[in-house]
């Protein structure tokens, strides 16, 4: 421990200098500069991945699917995020790179590596009624998914009643 004859070396430029550490498992050993990068390339992914390709302001923050309003943040690399309202679970209950933490500045992150927060946020895309059903992720997907097809079943039911009075 503390042994520094072993220079670490960054695995995408080759520093060596004091910056270069070992990063996780997810990056290896990275200078600081390569460690910027590949958070911005990480969060890049992870946002096409999880449908962080929601309209910019002045637009409304709906879903482009569903068609209903979400909780719209900037991910900080140029991307916004849909994130489902009023569901915050506990980040141990949550896979990464389906969590997302909405920092002070008001930007939503993906969570990756680092000490887990308390609770989460998920994103609205997996949870979308339009979305398949999640089958593989976490319980509390499935059972948001499954309230979001129900409001939708709902509204639909609604909008028939007076039409053909059709019970359920
Ligand atoms: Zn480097
Ligand atoms: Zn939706």
């Amino acid at each position: 421990m503390g042994d520094t004859s072993e220079a670490r070396t960054c695995g995408r430029c080759g520093t060596a200098d004091d910056s270069t550490a070992w990063r996780g498992d997810h990056f290896g050993t990275l200078c600081s500069s390569c460690m910027a990068v590949a958070e911005a390339e990480t969060d890049h992914e992870q946002a096409r991945d999880e449908g962080a390709d929601a309209p910019a302001p002045p637009d409304p923050p709906v879903c482009q699917a569903c068609g209903r309003e979400q909780d719209r943040f900037p991910t900080g690399y140029g991307h916004w995020i849909l994130l489902e309202p009023g569901i915050k679970p506990a980040a141990h209950d949550i896979p990464e790179g389906q969590r997302w933490v909405v920092c002070d500045d008001g930007t939503a992150v993906n969570w990756i590596g680092g000490r887990l927060p308390p609770y989460c946020r998920i994103a609205h895309r997996p949870v979308c009624e339009r979305s398949p059903r999640p089958e593989k992720l976490p319980r509390i997907f499935l059972a948001v998914w499954e309230l979001n097809a129900s409001y939708e079943r709902r509204i639909y039911q609604q909008d028939t009643l007076f039409t053909d009075e059709e019970e359920t």
